[in-house]
């Protein structure tokens, strides 16, 4: 149909699954034959129980999540989660934030906790190159001792600058022992294996790998719960883990819809192979993106080094004759990709250039048709 010509690029909301949005659409006005839409059920109902205890129960299957973790469904997006950390997770202002800066979020996440009062060590950063993944060797970072170290906070992908953490083991046993890890994990979740022992927390708006904007999944170790709370901060009630575990995550109405649509995706992952199977599909697409690049002699550019490089969000620059980068091709570049149905390809605005998120839901045809076009561009421009 003239919809699957359309290749949705977008960073987040970023692309749904085909078949969830079509079981959707079928599901949308007569839900299990209920006689109404999942949007129209109280959350109380035993239909929407139903639904957020299978959405669990198959995203816990995914990610393997051990048993003394739960899993809570908030909202207010990523962000509310950089304030939430630092209320739940701090303890007191005597102790010390660690926070591995490479890129805007953590950046963002990081003015956060020293808005609220924390008191923040930057271990590493990699501002200075423009977020481009370099970060110096872990010897030489200076994490806080671990008696006065509340938690390490990171990003595991950079969505604005494209960095990917690398899932390394080096980098897990240079931690300084006992000291809860935190990461953002918004636009990587569900895109390759992880061992969920390693974290402390972990939290993920949806809008990328999960489903519909609107709900933010976090996966925390239960003991951490209310047991680490800053007594001189008083948590907004919607932030506190506490009351949102001990409500089964519905102290108020939840975003009903999006946690619906989430399930859908984890049912379809599941169907598809689950972590193993997207990781290996991830790989290959990212791969067939980055090898574009990697031959066009110079023409596209990938600012981040190499070994850092993220599956999800890839951002390239398109350089001129001149040697220098190129807005005017870059704007006859977006202006062609949306001509053949390849849309939403435009850098963040603070860094520019083209930037090209490849989600658990982007096909490999999407990006097929998005490298032959790179192909055929830099022939006709070169
Ligand atoms: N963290 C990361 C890595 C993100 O990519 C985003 C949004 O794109 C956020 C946090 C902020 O998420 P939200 O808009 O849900 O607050």
């Amino acid at each position: 149909s003239q919809d699957q010509k359309t290749w949705n690029f977008s960073a987040g909301p970023a692309v749904i699954p085909r078949p969830v949005l079509e079981r959707a659409q079928r599901e949308l006005l007569n839900w299990n034959n209920c006689g109404c839409s999942v949007m129209e059920l109280s959350h109380r109902s035993p239909e929407f129980e139903s639904i957020l205890s299978k959405a669990e129960q198959d995203f816990r299957q995914i990610l393997s999540i051990p048993k003394n973790y739960k899993v809570l469904w908030m909202q207010g997006g990523a962000t509310a989660q950089f304030s939430a950390v630092v209320y739940n997770l701090l303890g007191s202002f005597d102790k010390t934030a660690d926070y591995i800066v490479t890129g805007a979020w953590t950046s963002k996440a990081v003015e956060e906790a020293q808005r609220l009062g924390a008191r923040v060590n930057v271990v590493a950063n990699t501002k200075s190159t423009g977020h481009n993944g370099a970060l110096p060797p872990i010897s030489s970072w200076e994490f806080t001792p671990p008696s006065e170290s509340a938690y390490i906070y990171y990003t595991s992908n950079e969505t604005v600058h494209g960095v990917e953490f690398p899932d390394d083991e080096a980098f897990f046993s240079s931690l300084p022992a006992g000291v809860p890890v935190i990461c953002d994990m918004s636009s990587n979740i569900m895109s390759r294996k992880i061992d969920i022992t390693k974290y402390a927390c972990i939290f993920a708006g949806a809008q990328k790998n999960i489903g519909p904007a609107g709900v933010t999944v976090l996966i925390i170790r239960e003991d951490l719960i209310g047991t680490r709370v800053n007594p001189s901060l008083t948590i907004p009630i919607m932030l506190d883990y506490k009351i949102c575990a001990e409500n089964n995550s519905m102290y108020n109405t939840p975003p009903t819809y999006s946690i619906y649509i989430a399930g859908l995706v984890f049912e379809w992952l599941q169907s598809i192979g689950g972590l193993a199977a997207i990781e290996a599909l991830n790989l290959r697409k990212s791969s067939k993106l980055y090898d574009t690049v990697a031959k066009s002699d110079g023409f596209y550019r990938c600012p981040v080094k190499e070994g850092y490089r993220s599956r999800m969000n890839i951002p390239f620059r398109i350089y001129g004759k001149d040697g220098q980068a190129s807005k005017e091709l870059e704007g006859k570049f977006l202006k062609e990709a949306e001509g053949r149905g390849m849309v939403q390809l435009k850098g963040h605005r603070s860094v520019g250039g083209i930037r090209a998120s490849l989600y658990n839901a982007m096909p490999e045809e999407g990006v097929d048709a998005l490298t032959g076009f790179m192909e055929e561009f830099r022939r006709a421009n070169v």
